[in-house]
């Protein structure tokens, strides 16, 4: 089975390590990415289009466009949203 592709890898954006996609510890493993690699629909603050999205207002606009959201959607079905993420990332930040 092919390995789950990360957001950056798609997008070749060049932002490893300074976007917070990138960076959240504490969503590593949702959905099999590093990080947030692969649920950076629900990380304010990323560098998408070459611009901060700020708000999950903004997110919402451009993700629901994003091929790569699109992709791993398609991939992920129901498993991907908002609240499995949120589980996720508090079950994480809890066991540390
Ligand atoms: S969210 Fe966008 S800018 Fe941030 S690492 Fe992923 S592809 Fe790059």
């Amino acid at each position: 089975m092919a390995s789950k592709m990360n957001c950056w890898e798609v997008k070749k954006c060049g932002k490893v390590g300074k976007c917070p996609a990138s960076t959240l510890s504490s969503a590593d493993g949702y959905l099999g990415g590093r990080n947030a690699g692969r649920s950076c629909a629900y990380v304010t603050g990323t560098f998408c289009a070459g611009m901060v999205q700020g708000t999950f207002k903004e997110k919402e606009k451009n993700c629901s466009v994003c091929d790569f959201f699109l992709m791993v959607k398609k991939e992920e079905g129901t498993a991907m949203n908002a609240i499995t993420f949120m589980d996720h990332v508090k079950k994480r930040e809890a066991r540390h």
